[in-house]
């Protein structure tokens, strides 16, 4: 059934609902009249909903804070009243009165296929299609008024953010224009214009972030010292926490966005951050040129910079013509096998006993492999 009124007090009293719950007090439905009213179907027993709920709590205090004509109706999936009491005391706004039929009716109503769900009915009688947790979740306070305009306009300040050229931007707002360094001086975001920078997204709990800022260090230094280099690095921690964050930084020899800044949630929103370690690399242009730095990295170290497909392209060119110019098979002096040339993404030299990687000549039979130049020929 297609819901054509968005006046929810109409909708309520069709149903038969007399008043709404704000605490312990009864209140006239028709208190929402003139505001952005959100449904909120949720229940105690839901994990994902007890997560949403303290979330959203921060975000109506917000919302009220500011004058907004804003409010949420709860309908509770509770199984009883007993818990619908439980779960209604942690809200700080109304609820429809516990009645298992009536939830029932009104989120078939709306097509409510899961909780926690979130509907907007805007004063306007404009509502959004979706779910609003999602928007919510990706923009907290800022989403208001979950209109589909005001998500398109969101989606156009990431967008602007992201291809806008403007470093500082993006790793500012109006309460903070520095990043820190790993001894918790404030850098102003000014020095970056005109850098190569990579934003690392990485946490100190995931054992591949860990292995992989090593690599980074690595990096990094080299470029550092090789003193031409514009090149930065700034930290977009997901550390689960402030101590986390600082165990983080403390290994780490680049700058960082600080731990209590949501420009954190907006990186990864904005990059579309889904796993980490990620590295985000934005040119001296400021406008982003990969987010697959971590393999570009990990592939080429230094030799990678400044990131750009041109340089793949040509790093790529280069180990094609070293390859060509090495023999396909060799037998080397110090072992009994043939060796054959072979690409290998990491290996350990058996003469040198460093790390290598790329050209390998490798045994067939057993694990060996050598550096093409530790190789001896014998004929
Ligand atoms: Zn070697
Ligand atoms: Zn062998």
């Amino acid at each position: 059934m297609a819901v054509h009124s968005s006046n929810i007090a109409t909708v309520l009293e069709s149903e038969g609902v007399e008043f709404l719950l704000s605490g312990d007090t009864r209140v006239p439905l028709l208190s929402c009249n003139g505001k952005t009213v959100c449904l909120y179907f949720s229940a105690n027993w839901c994990r994902p909903c007890k997560a949403l709920t303290p979330q959203l709590v921060r975000l109506y205090e917000v919302l009220r804070l500011e004058g907004k004509e804003f409010e949420i109706i709860f309908i509770s999936f509770d199984r009883d009243e007993e818990k619908f009491n439980e779960h209604f005391k942690c809200m700080p706004w109304l609820a429809v009165p516990f009645d298992a039929n009536l939830h029932k009716r009104l989120s078939d109503m709306y097509r409510i296929d899961r909780i926690p769900s979130l509907i907007s009915l805007s004063s306007d009688g404009i509502s959004i299609e979706e779910d609003l947790v999602g928007l919510i979740e990706d923009y907290g306070a800022d989403a208001f008024p979950f209109t589909n305009k005001r998500r398109e306009e969101l989606k156009a300040a990431d967008e602007a953010k992201r291809e806008g050229g403007k470093i500082e931007e993006l790793l500012t707002h109006q309460g903070r224009n520095h990043v820190l360094s790993s001894d918790g001086r404030e850098i102003q975001a000014s020095q970056l214009v005109g850098k190569t920078v990579g934003l690392y997204f990485g946490a100190h709990w995931s054992p591949p972030c860990r292995a992989f800022t090593s690599k980074l260090i690595e990096a990094y230094e080299e470029l550092m010292t090789s003193g031409d280099q514009d090149f930065e690095i700034i930290l977009v921690s997901t550390d689960r926490d402030l101590k986390e964050f600082e165990l983080n930084t403390s290994s780490m020899p680049w700058l960082a966005i600080p731990y209590q800044d949501k420009t954190r949630q907006d990186l990864c929103r904005i990059f579309d951050i889904k796993v980490i370690p990620a590295l985000v690399l934005i040119g001296p242009n400021g406008k982003a040129i990969s987010t697959n730095g971590k393999a570009m990295v990990s592939l080429y170290g230094a030799k990678a910079f400044p990131f750009t497909e041109a340089r793949i392209t040509e790093l790529e060119a280069e180990l094609r013509k070293e390859g060509e110019a090495l023999p396909p098979q060799l037998k080397d002096l110090k072992h009994k096998h043939l060796l054959k040339l072979e690409m290998a993404k990491a290996f350990v030299c058996d003469y040198c006993q460093k790390q290598g990687r790329f050209w390998a000549f490798s045994c067939g039979v057993c694990d060996y492999d050598l550096h093409p130049n530790c190789v001896e020929k014998s004929l």
